[in-house]
């Protein structure tokens, strides 16, 4: 595996984000919603540096890939979230092809938000399949697989204190994998 952020790279990233997040939003309330399970280790550090009042809820969305490659999306049976007349912010690790962020929004939507917003630690250049703006982003990446910071391989790695690519080595031969993978 190859490091491409470390953990101080990681938390100056975050302290960017959360700045730039605060100036946008001022102090009127938030409803943050993370996406389990790549969200959790991203939005501990970040809530911790927001000072408007924040709510905070979690959904669940995972697809199937192999390596890198996604399944259909997956949410969790339709929970009641609370959301109408909020102003949200929809917080995911990584914006890969879009299609989790677009549907999620277009929930959150329906809902009844009065305001959706996106936050994502990650986006991966070149790889939106879908017309999707993030208002927020940590960091550019080259299209690879992380993992660490919350990102998973087969649900593993997800606490490494760093976010790392996986190279060639790293993945077991063809035939011995198992693709679930977690969100
Ligand atoms: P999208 O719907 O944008 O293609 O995919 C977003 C979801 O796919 C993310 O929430 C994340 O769970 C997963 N994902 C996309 N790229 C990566 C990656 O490089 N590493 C890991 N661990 N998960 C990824
Ligand atoms: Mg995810």
């Amino acid at each position: 595996m190859k490091v491409l952020l470390n953990e101080r790279q990681l938390q100056q990233g975050v302290d960017r984000l959360a700045a730039e997040i605060s100036a946008a939003w001022g102090p009127r309330p938030m409803t943050m919603i993370g996406v389990l399970n790549g969200c959790i280790v991203f939005i501990a550090d970040l809530i911790r540096r927001l000072k408007m009042p924040v709510r905070i809820e979690l959904i669940q969305a995972s697809s199937y890939r192999g390596q890198t490659t996604r399944g259909p999306l997956r949410l969790a049976a339709d929970r009641q979230l609370e959301i109408r007349g909020r102003h949200v912010l929809l917080v995911d690790d990584i914006l890969d092809t879009g299609h989790t962020l677009a549907a999620l929004q277009n929930r959150l939507r329906e809902a009844g938000a009065a305001s959706v917003r996106t936050a994502v630690l990650l986006r991966k250049a070149g790889c939106q399949e879908v017309e999707i703006h993030a208002d927020f982003v940590g960091f550019e990446l080259p299209d690879q697989f992380v993992v660490g910071y919350g990102l998973d391989y087969r649900d593993q790695l997800r606490n490494l204190p760093y976010l790392a690519a996986m190279e060639p080595d790293d993945f077991p031969p063809a035939g011995q994998q198992n693709t679930f993978s977690g969100g």
